[in-house]
């Protein structure tokens, strides 16, 4: 494995990105929404750096079955989402790769009769973009490899590292948990 990001290096980053949302939302009442699983580890991190009022949910989406590192078909379930109609939501992902996901999911969260909907992701791989929208705050931009770390999993491991690295086609090949 190869780190791609240390752990000084993204806690600089949410609070660099802790202080934009400071300075765009303070006043207003903001739903922030992690998006499961990936999301937990930078929403935990994020929401105690935001010192204003604000609600915290989850919603639930996945894409990656089975041993895979390519993407399968996305499913969603926003039935534990809070209501939040009438709320400036913020969304809050992992990452931004071809943008699916977030596409997807801001869409649902219009639907259930938001006032706003913005997005913030920790990472955006860079020439992935497959929709028209893009997240509104972004940590970092990376390389387009798959990263495990802060979060983000290989099956659901790696999720606890506290800092980001890339999972190299050697390391995959004599993968076992
Ligand atoms: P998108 O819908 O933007 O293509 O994919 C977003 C989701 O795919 C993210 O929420 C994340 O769970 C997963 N994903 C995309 N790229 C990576 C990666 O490099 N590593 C891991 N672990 N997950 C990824
Ligand atoms: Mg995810």
């Amino acid at each position: 494995m190869k780190t791609i990001l240390t752990e000084e290096a993204i806690h600089a980053g949410v609070r660099r990105l802790a202080t934009q949302i400071i300075d765009d939302f303070r006043g207003e009442r903001l739903a922030v929404m992690g998006v499961m699983t990936g999301s937990v580890v930078f929403l935990a991190d994020l929401i105690r750096q935001l010192d204003f009022p604000l609600r915290v949910g989850v919603v639930w989406a996945s894409s990656y079955r089975g041993s895979t590192t390519v993407r399968g078909e996305l499913s969603v379930n926003t039935a534990m989402m809070p209501n939040v109609s009438g709320e400036h939501v913020l969304l809050i992902d992992d990452i931004f790769d071809t943008g699916h996901t977030l596409a997807h999911l801001l869409q649902e969260i219009q639907k259930c009769g938001a006032a706003s909907v913005r997005s913030a992701v920790l990472l955006r791989k860079q020439g992935r973009r497959e929709v028209t929208i893009v997240p509104d705050y972004v940590a970092f931009e990376i390389p387009d490899e798959f990263v495990v770390g802060y979060g983000l999993d290989y099956q659901d491991y790696y999720r606890h590292l506290p800092y980001l690295a890339a999972l190299e086609p050697d390391d995959l090949a004599k993968w076992q948990p």
